[in-house]
């Protein structure tokens, strides 16, 4: 089959590879759309280690080609999505409902076979079936729908709230966009004003750099921060300028330390709280429906596609980080 390898840091050469196998309960899948994550772009630059020759790629919208044995609900032809993240489902964590952690979790396009090709392949346990009403576009952007929306409902925001979301980049855009549609307020900070713009029309009511970031949040009534951007500093601006009483929900990424006063936190009843993807099936299966609904648009998203051959030069612009998702046409 026709796949893109990535052979070494920065290098990625459309080749032949061998489909993967299909197992019992397993679904392979041909993409039509597949979707560029930080995750795809921190494996591309070298940053996280892979076995080379490997298929990136783990958000992915398709049709089904084949089924292994024993998988019933599924049909050749059927339009889905994978959730691309599989818990073990035996670790003492996926017993106690945390699988979203679960160090043996295989997850495509990190560890496993990627989408990024032909063919890809995924247990049917992770493969959605997506409703007709929903455009292709749509149903590929609500794996990273899927994050934000977990990240939202870990915090106490409802209609008539206000939150305020640092980094707008897909998650954190996809964070406004989701807490705009729940009826809360959103403050949105970003560095970049291109982005500030794409907040805006995400649905964030007031957007900013984050200059006087505890003022204005005091000002405003924020009860939620949520930390997208994942750098040291931006998770210290959160923990430092979040008002009293409010939650800190970190999604960030951050590989620098960031440092807090733990006195203010206390004193001031800050809860702070890490939001790591996604619990498996209810966030994707609530996901699909608030997509189905009409109540979320995720592909409002997607600022530049690119076709499959050209998914070297999709990376290297993703990597500059002014876009927001990007997407490559797989047939
Ligand atoms: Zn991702
Ligand atoms: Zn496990």
């Amino acid at each position: 089959m026709k796949a893109a390898l990535l052979v070494g840091p920065e290098k990625i050469e459309i080749g032949e590879a061998d489909p993967p196998p299909l197992g019992d309960g397993e679904v392979r899948i041909r993409p039509v759309l597949a979707g560029i994550c930080g995750t795809d772009i921190s494996i591309y630059l070298g940053h996280r280690p892979a076995p080379y020759p490997f298929i990136l790629g783990h958000e992915v919208m398709g049709r089904v080609a084949a089924v292994g044995a024993g998988v019933g609900a599924l049909r050749v032809g059927d339009r889905v999505i994978v959730e691309p993240n599989y818990p073990c489902g035996e670790c003492p964590l996926c017993r106690r409902g945390r699988g979203a952690v679960c160090a043996r979790k295989g997850s495509m396009g990190v560890n496993l076979p990627g989408c990024f090709s032909e063919y890809a392949t995924a247990p049917a346990e992770f493969v959605w079936r997506i409703p007709d009403g929903v455009s292709d576009r749509d149903a590929v952007t609500i794996e990273p729908l899927t994050v934000a929306l977990h990240g939202l409902l870990q915090s106490g925001i409802g209609k008539g709230d206000t939150a305020a979301v640092i980094g707008c980049g897909v998650i954190g855009l996809l964070l406004v966009h989701s807490a705009a549609a729940m009826g809360a307020r959103v403050l949105a900070h970003d560095r970049i004003e291109h982005k500030r713009e794409l907040a805006r029309a995400m649905g964030a009511a007031i957007v900013s750099g984050g200059e006087d970031a505890a003022g204005l949040w005091e000002r405003e009534g924020v009860t939620a921060v949520f930390e997208c951007a994942g750098a040291g500093a931006t998770v210290e601006l959160a923990l430092s300028a979040a008002p009293r009483a409010s939650e800190v929900i970190l999604l960030g990424l951050s590989a620098e330390p960031a440092g807090f006063l733990p006195m203010r936190l206390v004193r001031e009843g800050i809860q702070v709280r890490t939001s790591m993807i996604y619990d498996h099936p209810e966030d994707f299966g609530q996901a699909i429906d608030r997509v189905a609904s009409g109540e979320l648009e995720p592909a409002r998203v997607v600022t530049r596609s690119f076709p499959f051959e050209s998914l070297g030069e999709a990376l290297r612009v993703a990597a500059l980080g002014n876009e927001g998702k990007i997407l490559i046409a797989m047939e």
